[in-house]
């Protein structure tokens, strides 16, 4: 099935598939100290990194290097973005009634 995917669609994947879920679902390395996320980067694999809750971004301070969930799988599958896509997809939450079609 060919889908196409509209820029909102893609900063739903963004902003509504929280990091620390994907981790999870990865089954990848991550633990929680001093109230931030923390998860082995998938580059350097260390843990010099944390999840930002604001902006739902994953930055490891070592490669100074941010990941949004769909980098992160692209980067752990090393599958292209159509495949992390279609990974993510059972993540996202259903569309809020108020949103915009
Ligand atoms: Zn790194």
């Amino acid at each position: 099935m060919h889908e196409r995917h509209t820029r909102p669609q893609l900063r739903r994947f963004r902003n509504e598939i929280l990091l620390p879920n994907v981790f999870r679902v990865l089954q990848w390395p991550h633990k929680t100290r001093d109230g931030y996320v923390r998860f082995l980067c998938p580059l350097c694999r260390e843990f010099n990194t944390a999840v930002n809750p604001a902006t739902n971004l994953g930055r490891c301070f070592r490669c100074e290097r941010n990941f949004n969930p769909i980098d992160f799988v692209i980067e752990v599958q090393a599958c292209d973005f159509r495949e992390a896509i279609a990974y993510l997809s059972p993540l996202l939450p259903p569309p809020r009634r108020d949103s915009q079609p």
